[in-house]
């Protein structure tokens, strides 16, 4: 099938009259911002491998995976039926299961970093106890972190996350910008903001490293850009952590995902503490916080140093850690490598469009992730990355081109690959683009 033979019913009528219902009960309609809208949110009515389908009938090839959570695509069956039968078994108990050391083994056995593990709900909360822990191992309470890096929702996280050219402040010295009016200063006062792959800001790190207790990165974050850390960047930030008594905690919320050890290992950083989520939860709410042994001791009960309380009414439930450990095992090395192989066909797809049309546009990624940039230059880091109004447009005409041919691209983000997909779906997606620009061209 080609891009140009799909037929996207633009009526959305059942969408429409669900967003009528949906604004009278929610705030905004919905109840994530995260949800794209056009005016109107597509509601979905099922997935089936690499596809969605809507309400309104339409069959979309979806790189959304929710916010590249679903690495094997949509009802991926061994985890459906694993799942149905543990329901019928219970969903959550106050006990503990073998299914949380189940997946916890295979997390310490992959992941370098990884010597104890500890299981919440989210990624805010993988972050947030991965600070908190931090915190009760160095008595001291500020982070450092990347400047437009997402983090989730823990306050000191998500400072310094969403600056703009008029309040991100100048480059030497990133201001610690508050994602929502009211929040106390004094979050604020605790939060150092650096640039990425920017060493010399680094001595910034050093002035206020009495006062961190770590610095928390995503060695590819995606909000930010989706652009790689630098091997120096990361070695000089890791020495001057060290040095300080700084710990460095690596958010693989979402960047888990490229390859068996996870990101750190590929990105030569060694952290203390890893956050983990999205994939490790076979399609189900989870969060994990692992990390080296001692300083994971913080969450003991009967450790030396610090006390971390950590509990959670679902936290570890039995279908999460089922579903996730289902999740993990089907990702073999070799899986993991036929993933980076079709994410190689298209970003070197992308790109070689681009060439041929000389446009003003770039890719970045990694693995099964991509990003296309409405720049010239692939960015190197947040600030490049931000789209002014006119490229924000661009953005829009082109998520809106894919939907069109039957593909949902989400817009301004990452696009993630799932184990359903092959060759034929990114021959899709390098098709589609390419239509995109000859008619940009002819505009
Ligand atoms: N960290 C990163 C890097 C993320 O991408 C996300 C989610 N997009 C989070 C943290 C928060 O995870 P959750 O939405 O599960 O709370």
């Amino acid at each position: 099938m080609t891009t140009r033979q799909v037929r996207l019913n633009q009526a959305r009528q059942v969408s429409n009259r669900l967003y009528d219902r949906g604004l009278r009960v929610f705030p905004d309609g919905t109840t994530r911002i995260t949800v794209e809208r056009d005016p109107v949110p597509r509601y979905a009515k099922a997935g089936r491998g690499a596809y969605l389908e809507d309400v309104d009938g339409n069959r979309l090839l979806d790189l959304n995976n929710n916010f590249t959570t679903l690495i094997h695509g949509h009802a991926y069956a061994p985890i459906v039926e694993a799942v149905a039968s543990q329901l019928a078994c219970g969903s959550c108990f106050a006990n503990p299961t073998e299914y949380e050391i189940k997946l916890a083994e295979l997390l310490v056995d992959r992941i370098p970093s990884v010597e104890r593990v500890r299981f919440v709900n989210s990624g805010t909360e993988a972050v947030m106890f991965a600070i908190k822990a931090a915190r009760a191992f160095t008595g001291r309470p500020a982070i450092a972190r990347i400047e437009g890096a997402f983090h989730g929702a823990y306050d000191w996280a998500e400072i310094g996350q969403a600056g703009t050219p008029l309040t991100w402040g100048p480059p030497e010295d990133p201001l610690p910008v508050p994602l929502y009016a009211g929040v106390p200063a004094s979050i604020a006062d605790d939060v150092l903001v650096l640039r990425l792959n920017d060493i010399g800001g680094l001595q910034r790190l050093e002035d206020a490293a009495d006062r961190l207790s770590c610095i928390l990165i995503d060695p590819m974050p995606s909000r930010a850009g989706l652009i790689a850390a630098d091997p120096e960047f990361l070695t000089a930030l890791t020495e001057s952590a060290r040095r300080n008594g700084v710990l460095v905690i690596a958010d693989e919320v979402l960047n888990l995902r490229q390859g068996f050890q996870g990101a750190s290992a590929r990105y030569g950083l060694t952290p203390d503490l890893v956050a983990m989520g999205k994939i490790i939860g076979g399609g189900f709410p989870i969060g994990a916080i692992g990390g080296r042994e001692d300083v994971m001791r913080v969450f003991g009960t009967r450790q030396a140093k610090g006390s971390l309380p950590q509990g959670g009414t679902f936290s570890a439930n039995p279908v999460s850690m089922l579903a996730g450990s289902i999740a993990m095992q089907a990702l073999t090395k070799d899986e993991f490598d036929r993933l980076e192989q079709l994410g190689n066909q298209v970003r070197a797809g992308l790109s070689e469009v681009i060439r041929r049309h000389c446009a003003a546009f770039s890719v970045t990624g990694a693995a099964s992730l991509f990003r296309i940039h409405p720049k010239e230059q692939p960015p190197c880091e947040f600030r490049q990355a931000f789209c002014n109004k006119a490229e924000a447009e661009t953005l829009m005409r082109l998520h809106r081109h894919f939907l069109a041919s039957g593909i949902l691209l989400p817009n301004g983000a990452a696009a993630s690959l799932s184990t359903p997909m092959g060759a034929a779906e990114m021959n899709m997606i390098v098709e589609c683009f390419d239509d995109f620009l000859s008619q940009a061209n002819q505009r």
